[in-house]
């Protein structure tokens, strides 16, 4: 007996030898399920391997093939394995039921059977399974959302990888550039400086020897001029050293007084030139001994200081400090610096502290200068803890400030006496003393030789620190210059080497460099060496640094 198709009922398959069963379950059923039905195992197993039943009612006891062998061979195959099966049967003990349930089986039913528990049992069955199926999709869903998310993020994390080492490799080229331009500025720096070294030493040499008037006037213009390429060859120097973020700070006991005073007599004259009053104010209640960086002190100030002069065309510009707060220990100064000049129109207020940015480009052929004094003051400012900025009005004048502090320091006491020059003293002290001059400039060596000469030093040469090597171990001197780019072998090497011999622990060696980096600086002290001086340097601070090397240092 097959019920009629009707696609939308669940398939119900009935095993049983007995016809009258058969149709006993078959008329319980045919209402709500598509009904098939088998006389026996074998044909059971035919059907169901035709088309899958939802679910399989399988008589017990049957011959040839009995319901637990049906259920073996159904559960065997992957199929088939899932169709829910509910054993019948006429037995009623316990271990039978057992040994169905244990095999697989989803449920027993007896006989005779009762049409309402074959009802509700096939329906809880068909409903489970139902629910199983829903299950599975789910699962499946599941998963394939999970493989989908992970191929994702996997392609994510591959994508994210590939960014980090292409950033890694932007950041390896970065490097190497940034370090391709340090040797590029270093090495212009030091192309630059020794030339400029030879112009203002053998300038100041002239001035000092000729008496006539023009000439003299001629000689300073190019000192002004020379001066002015040394001080924009320093900015850009300044800058690319900051910019790498060093800073090396030099704390020194000074009188706040002298610093202003070394700061007007380098600007004084240019602001005498243009006819501008020129004053300084520095409050009372300041401490008058400070300690602290009075070089980047200065350095700040003469370039505000310098700006305020050149933008200024009547009328005044003054320096003012002022105590902010004070501890038994340190003081905040404030410093500012004020001009009745052109002013700064109120949009270019914070653009003017960005390097290579000038308030009004067209005025820069009228007032020189390369944009980055103030960057350059503002970050040396920050890296010592301070802030800066400025009030203007156009046409009205500016008011640049800035602030740092500074612990309170002791008075010092001068090695000079007042009454005499540096070159007088260094004359006074050491003439005779010998000084081992290492330079591979021509040009530079013929400087020093004229400029010792004239403090009474007996100058040897060597022109690489080979020689320097070879010549210290045959003479005695008193104190060495050493360049430090030289062919063959530098500086450094060679100080080191100095260094090493019996006998040299002591004597002074000077480093002059054409190459003012931080870290040349430091190679240099690390080296031995004792003083870092960069060409070019002024008469007055050599004089000075040899006359204090000599005094200091053990002579052999
Ligand atoms: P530079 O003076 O070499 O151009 P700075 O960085 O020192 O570079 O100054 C940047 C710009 O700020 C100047 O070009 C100028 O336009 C403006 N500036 C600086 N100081 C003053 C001032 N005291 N008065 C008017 N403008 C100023």
């Amino acid at each position: 007996m097959t019920s009629q198709a009707a696609p939308a009922k669940p398939l119900i398959l009935i095993i049983d030898d007995i016809p009258a069963n058969v149709e006993a379950l078959g008329e319980v059923l045919v209402n709500d399920y598509d009904v098939q039905f088998a006389l026996s195992g074998s044909k059971g197993l035919e059907l169901v391997r035709q088309q899958a039943p939802d679910l399989i009612l399988l008589d017990v006891m049957m011959p040839e093939m009995d319901g637990y062998a049906v259920f073996a061979e159904l559960a065997r195959d992957p199929k088939t394995s899932k169709i829910p099966v509910i054993f019948v049967t006429a037995y009623s003990d316990a271990d039978n039921e057992t040994r169905a349930l244990a095999a697989g089986a989803v449920d027993f039913i007896h006989k005779p059977i009762n049409p309402v528990v074959v009802c509700s049992r096939v329906k809880s069955h068909l409903a489970l399974k139902c629910h199983e199926l829903e299950l599975e999709r789910l699962n499946g869903e599941l998963e394939n959302r999970v493989k989908e998310r992970t191929y994702e993020l996997e392609e994510r994390t591959r994508q994210v990888e590939a960014l980090n080492i292409a950033l890694e490799q932007r950041a390896i080229q970065a490097e190497a550039a940034n370090i391709a331009k340090r040797h590029f500025l270093g090495n212009m720096s030091h192309e630059l400086r020794t030339p400029l070294n030879a112009i203002i030493g053998f300038t100041g040499l002239l001035q000092n020897q000729v008496a006539d008037k023009g000439q003299l006037e001629k000689l300073a213009r190019i000192a002004r001029s020379a001066n002015h390429l040394d001080a924009i060859v320093n900015d850009i120097f300044d800058f690319s050293n900051l910019e790498a973020g060093n800073l090396i700070r030099t704390t020194t006991d000074f009188e706040l007084k002298t610093v202003i005073k070394e700061v007007s007599d380098i600007i004084e004259p240019a602001a005498c030139a243009k006819k501008l009053v020129y004053t300084t104010e520095i409050d009372p209640s300041v401490p008058g001994i400070l300690k602290g960086d009075a070089a980047k002190l200065k350095q700040v100030l003469v370039n505000l200081l310098g700006n305020a002069v050149k933008y200024t065309h009547e009328g005044s510009v003054c320096i003012r400090v002022l105590l902010k707060r004070a501890s038994v220990d340190d003081v905040d100064l404030r410093f500012e610096v004020q001009d009745t000049g052109i002013g700064i129109e109120p949009s270019k207020l914070n653009s003017i502290f960005e390097p290579f940015v000038q308030a009004d480009n067209t005025l820069t052929r009228q007032f020189g200068g390369v944009g980055l004094g103030l960057s350059i003051n503002r970050k040396l400012i920050e890296m010592v803890g301070g802030k800066m900025g400025v009030a203007s009005e156009v046409g009205k004048g500016s008011s640049f400030w800035f602030t740092m502090s500074f612990k309170l320091g002791k008075p010092q006491t001068k090695l000079v006496p007042p009454y005499l020059t540096p070159l007088e003293t260094l004359k006074a002290h050491h003439a005779k003393a010998k000084v081992l001059l290492v330079d591979d400039d021509f040009i530079t060596q013929e400087i020093f030789q004229e400029v010792l000469g004239e403090a009474g030093l007996l100058v040897d040469t060597a022109n690489d620190g080979l020689e320097a090597v070879s010549m210290v171990v045959d003479h005695r001197y008193d104190l060495i210059l050493m360049d430090v780019e030289m062919p063959l072998m530098g500086g450094v090497d060679a100080a080191l080497k100095i260094r090493s011999l019996p006998g040299w622990g002591q004597t002074a060696i000077i480093a002059i460099s054409g190459n003012g980096y931080d870290e040349v600086k430091d190679r240099c002290i690390k080296a031995g060496m004792n003083a870092f001086l960069v060409k070019p340097v002024p008469l007055e601070i050599l004089y000075q640094e040899l006359d204090k090397w000599l005094n200091t240092g053990t002579q052999n």
